[in-house]
């Protein structure tokens, strides 16, 4: 019987032969076979990532040094791209649409002898955070399945949660892996914004869009984001200097640092939480206090304008994004007769779009016609400029904000899908750090007594994920303990 711990303990087991990356990998094909209710994959590379891992056992059986990543079970979102293989952002516009390059994160993967197990379900162009929207259907919470896994990375969050695979790459626009990381019980990191590269990840809001990983603990997400920051040409909008080579080896630090952290007020007093998410991270703040940290109550007016700031310029951008997608150059071709190119390019897009993708199509046009621009476009652009200033101004005098993930815990199915509003409301915590471009995790400390999961959330300065990391692995050390 195969059980996985972390990445370093997987690789002695293989050292002392005690295990094989074949016998790792019959494992979750077993496991995704036997739990396909979940919906949690749209496609699994079985023969592939089985003959994969033959290979990397005779590798290691002649001898050779294995890779940092050697037969590490890994799951993509469908909307990063893997050579020769479909992706299609869940969504019937792209269906049957075969990936002609790799993301510069897969590549980085397959380089340190990562096996690729498959593509997860997600929300249809990532939009969503409950994993409702997809057109393969809903993906279910494995705690409780008349639960929602979270959004829209649901499927990268249940495949690691329900043992599916080892790591699983999502992506985070505005929480989409931390939210879902909160509602599964599992860690997920959203790096700083350039921080890793967004090549070959299709685009929803570009100024948003972060790839991001989900783990069973903060070592292994930290050991595979050292590898996927590297410095890609393809990437202009990546950092320039990167700091993030060497996180791994300086994660566990030897003695117990005293932090210096924020909390918001108006986070912590929002009508919207649930009463006991809030007493049990208030608990956690006091017992860090205890132990001599710097805990501190400070004001953010801003909240309010977070989430209308967030969806006014998100749309903007996947309006402009999402117009590739004509039937001409990409995607759904309709097969009814149209008398000419527009009314052909309105059958493809109206076929081939999902619901929620439309209203963001439509809200995103409207913030950027003519008449509307500067009340709404404009306006949003100057309040994530002045979100940005008060931000690095709290950052000079603390190392870490700590705030919940998520308002509540995982929702029933159906509970919110009705009321767009509603959805986009309970995204007040997370889309934050997408406004500001600040790293953010969401670390598995708490249980709820509804039963579910729910985690605390870090976040840092930017290019600081080396503080974000430590922090949250001296924290979750010593809640184990
Ligand atoms: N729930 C948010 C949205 O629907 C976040 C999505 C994401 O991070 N991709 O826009």
């Amino acid at each position: 019987m195969f059980s996985f711990n972390d990445i370093e303990q997987y690789h002695l087991d293989l050292k002392h032969q005690k295990t094989s990356c074949k016998t790792a990998v019959q494992f979750y094909l077993d496991s995704i076979a036997s739990q396909t209710h979940l919906n949690a994959f749209v496609e699994v590379y079985a023969e592939e990532a089985l003959n994969r891992a033959l290979a990397l056992d005779n590798l290691r059986l002649e001898g050779k040094v294995i890779k940092r990543l050697h037969g590490v079970v890994i799951a993509l979102k469908d909307v990063i791209c893997y050579k020769d293989h479909k992706v299609t952002a869940a969504s019937k516009i792209l269906n049957g649409f075969v990936s002609m390059y790799h993301a510069s994160v897969v590549q980085y993967l397959l380089d340190e002898e990562a096996i690729i197990i498959g593509t997860c379900n997600c929300d249809e162009f990532a939009m969503g955070s409950s994993n409702e929207n997809s057109s393969y259907g809903n993906v279910l919470n494995p705690i409780d399945n008349t639960k929602v896994p979270g959004g829209s990375s649901g499927g990268s969050a249940v495949a690691v949660k329900a043992n599916m695979c080892m790591i699983s790459l999502g992506s985070d626009t505005g929480g989409s892996v931390r939210q879902p990381a909160d509602f599964c019980g599992i860690v997920g990191l959203k790096p700083g914004y350039g921080s890793v590269s967004r090549y070959g990840l299709i685009a929803f809001a570009s100024s948003f869009d972060q790839i991001g990983i989900f783990g069973n603990n903060i070592k292994d997400v930290t050991l595979v984001l050292e590898i996927i920051s590297k410095t890609d040409d393809y990437d202009s909008t990546m950092n320039q200097k990167q700091s993030l080579e060497n996180i791994y080896q300086q994660l566990e630090v030897k003695t117990i640092k005293n932090y210096r952290i924020a909390f918001f007020k108006e986070v912590m007093n929002h009508p919207m939480l649930d009463f006991e998410i809030k007493n049990q991270i208030k608990n956690q703040l006091d017992a860090l206090k205890n132990e001599g940290c710097i805990v501190e109550e400070i004001d953010f007016d801003l909240l309010d304008y977070v989430v209308p700031t967030y969806y006014i310029l998100t749309a903007a951008e996947a309006s402009s994004n999402l117009s590739r997608y004509d039937g001409v150059r990409y995607g759904h071709q309709t097969s009814e007769k149209t008398n000419s190119l527009n009314e052909y390019y309105v059958k493809n897009r109206s076929e081939g779009f999902g619901k929620e993708v439309k209203r963001r199509i439509m809200l995103g046009n409207f913030v950027l016609s003519s008449g509307y621009m500067d009340a709404y476009f404009t306006k949003a652009q100057q309040v994530r400029t002045l979100l940005i200033e008060k931000t690095t101004a709290v950052f000079k005098n603390y190392d870490v904000i700590v705030m919940p993930t998520s308002p509540v815990t995982a929702f029933k199915l159906n509970e919110k899908k009705k009321d767009p509003v509603q959805m986009y409301l309970a995204d007040i915590f997370t889309v934050f750090a997408n406004l500001t471009g600040i790293p953010a995790i969401s670390i598995p400390l708490f249980k709820h007594n509804n039963g579910m999961p729910f985690g605390l959330q870090i976040l840092s300065k930017k290019e600081n994920e080396l503080t974000l990391l430590q922090f949250a692995q001296q924290l979750s050390t010593q809640n184990k303990n």
